[in-house]
């Protein structure tokens, strides 16, 4: 038998006969590793640990360690999922069935919808054929025999989806006698190997995304390598749901979109409006500190300004339909950095008049689709925390520096610990698509690169993934619950300025083109305050509390002192409430405790006497009478501090 060379990783080479597979040089290699086995790449692609090995190749056995054999796990996870499917449910069509950030889904075509307790048939069929340990089994089609065995089996879809993308000869897996399905794969070698997974629910989804063609019912699941990790993603699934903020607003009575206003348009009520207020005061008020100037800009100019930023062609599809006004056409604003550079440009500048730094708490419209809004986090009209820096390239490195720890201070001021950093770079300019010279973009490579060092901020680069108008600086933060969410970005831009010709003068008496940046730190107020409330789950620290303190007479006795209290509380620029219905205590307790105001007030006939009240705190419960002077300046001590201790 012939013999061919495999190089491993660590470049060791071994002689094996021909044919062999990865998983048998696994096993040769350790026991462990074919036990920790899932996929294989041969010559940089990914294949089945059973793939025989015909020609010399480079060999990387992928384990449970490997975030790219996780995805090879989910997506045999879906197939485990479509096989107990054909299996109960014989003639069913099938879709597509891809991996998922944390699990995966088929899409399904079959007339009677599956019901909520199909799931749990289906699942637990699931985990018969993962105990058959059922082989996922790798089948070559030619093209025309394979569209015709699907056609027979009137499976149009997988047909076209065959015709598209399927090469002259195909590869299909199977997995048991029920199903078979045209896939590149690969496949863990077998049922057995797929430990950790859980159905989760079902969703209508047309074919392509396409509101025109079939809707299938998706099934989704999650998977992972260990049934810990399944239980901590179940788990931070649920608490998810405690914390949706669409449900929280409401409960809290916070915000509301309203159906006659139209979808994706937010209505802040006056406790949502209150704590809105609050963001939006402490940015401007460190844009001030900060050295940055606030302006204000329309909400809506005439087309010709988006042709000269090019939005009017790239940007089309996420702005709404211009509107005709007297003789020119008018847009409503999708950006703030059109009205920002004119601001700049309205003037000649001089190299001391750099850097500019221009801000605004800027409503913006875009389009979106309505199928993809979701609460405040996906909406049509949001209000940015837009800033755009103009300066030499001798200030970059210090701009970008305070951008940094502007970011940093904001996710530390709000009560997020953890956080990680992106950082998107071009592809050294192979592919053309960016905009730009070489020269402007190691310039602010460097500077990005540098600025993160001096700020200590330990930031991941990303190559190719870079802004086509210039690289950028993205700020992600870990909630309570450790879900990653997308917040500040600090983007350079050497296009806008060139479209717009902007200049200073520079020392040498010639003008120049001042470098750019755009820096959002909220990203959307709308959506910061979303977060905020998923991250407290509606329990906001004191300093964000919409009601400070819930003062709570105990009979109708006590409402005028109530009343003298709740005077002196808002004297002292302290949010408070009376509850002075003519309910028992404890029931205004439970609800003040429900509406999360982080301290209850009772008021009875001993405290009226002494000029005290009872403080009872929303999280550790009775702490006794004090005296309201005492009480206030504690209050004052914590929202000093912004802390989120109370
Ligand atoms: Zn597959
Ligand atoms: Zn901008």
């Amino acid at each position: 038998m012939s013999e061919i060379t495999v190089t491993l990783p660590d470049g060791s080479r071994q002689k094996v006969p021909a044919g062999a597979t990865p998983l048998d040089i696994a096993r040769s290699i350790s026991r462990r590793l074919a036990d920790d086995a899932i996929a294989a790449r041969t010559n940089g692609e990914l294949v089945d640990l059973t793939r025989p090995l015909t020609s010399d190749t480079t060999l990387q056995i992928l384990t449970t360690r490997d975030p790219e054999a996780l995805e090879v796990y989910r997506h045999s996870a879906a197939h485990l999922l479509a096989a107990a499917v054909l299996e109960l449910y014989p003639g069913t069509k099938l879709g597509v069935g891809p991996a998922t950030e944390n699990g995966f889904f088929y899409d399904f075509y079959r007339d009677e919808p599956f019901k909520p307790e199909d799931l749990e048939k289906i699942e637990a069929r699931m985990w018969e054929i993962q105990k058959r340990d059922t082989p996922y089994v790798r089948l070559m089609t030619p093209k025309e025999e394979g569209l015709k065995k699907y056609a027979a089996r009137g499976e149009d879809l997988k047909c076209e989806l065959i015709r598209e993308k399927a090469d002259e000869i195909f590869s299909e897996y199977t997995l048991g006698e029920a199903f078979t399905d045209f896939c590149r794969g690969p496949h863990v070698p077998s049922t057995g190997k797929i430990k950790a997974f859980k159905l989760l629910s079902i969703a209508g989804a047309y074919w392509k995304g396409d509101e025109t063609r079939p809707q299938a019912q998706r099934i989704y699941g999650a998977a992972f390598f260990t049934k810990k990790e399944l239980d901590d993603y179940l788990h931070q699934v649920e608490e998810a749901k405690k914390r949706d903020h669409r449900k929280l607003g409401q409960e809290l009575d916070l915000f509301s979109i309203q159906e006659l206003a139209g979808p994706g348009l937010i209505f802040f009520h006056p406790r949502g409006g209150t704590v809105r207020r609050i963001i939006e005061d402490w940015m401007r008020d460190e844009y001030v500190r900060r050295g940055y100037s606030l302006v204000y800009t329309p909400h809506i100019a005439r087309a010709e300004l988006w042709k000269t930023s090019g939005h009017y062609g790239f940007y089309a599809e996420n702005m709404f339909k211009r509107m005709e006004v007297d003789d020119a056409e008018y847009q409503l604003k999708p950006m703030n950095c059109p009205f920002h550079i004119l601001i700049y440009k309205d003037r000649l500048r001089s190299y001391r008049d750099l850097p500019v730094r221009l801000g605004e708490l800027g409503t913006v419209y875009r389009y979106e689709r309505s199928g993809v809004m979701h609460g405040l986090m996906r909406v049509r009209g949001f209000t940015q925390d837009d800033a755009h820096i103009f300066c030499t390239p001798e200030q970059i490195e210090d701009e970008v520096v305070g951008c940094l720890e502007f970011a940093r201070d904001v996710l530390h001021s709000f009560g997020f610990t953890e956080y990680k950093a992106e950082l998107s770079t071009w592809d050294g300019g192979a592919s053309g698509k960016y905009d730009g010279t070489p020269e402007q973009w190691s310039l602010a490579e460097n500077a990005l690169r540098k600025a993160v060092d001096r700020v200590g901020l330990s930031a991941k680069v990303v190559p190719d993934e870079a802004a086509f108008y210039g690289p950028k600086i993205d700020v992600k933060l870990v909630d309570a619950i450790g879900r990653l969410w997308q917040l500040s970005t600090v983007q350079f831009d050497f296009t806008l300025p060139r479209r717009f010709g902007l200049e200073y003068i520079a020392e040498d008496g010639k003008a120049h083109q001042p470098l750019m940046v755009h820096r959002a730190l909220y990203g959307s107020v709308e959506r910061f305050f979303g977060i905020l409330l998923e991250h407290y789950a509606g329990a906001f620290p004191v300093w964000l509390a919409p009601v400070q303190a819930a003062v709570l007479p105990i009979t109708d006795r006590q409402v005028e002192y109530g009343r003298q209290v709740v005077a002196k509380l808002k004297e002292a620029g302290i949010r408070a409430e009376i509850d002075d219905r003519k309910e028992k205590v404890n029931l205004k307790i439970r609800e003040a405790q429900l509406q999360k105001v982080p301290y209850m007030l009772v008021v009875g006939d001993r405290e009226q006497q002494s000029g005290t009240v009872a403080v009872r705190n929303r999280r550790h419960g009775d702490q006794g009478a004090k005296p309201l002077d005492e009480f206030i300046a504690g209050v004052h001590r914590l929202v000093e501090a912004k802390t989120p201790e109370e």
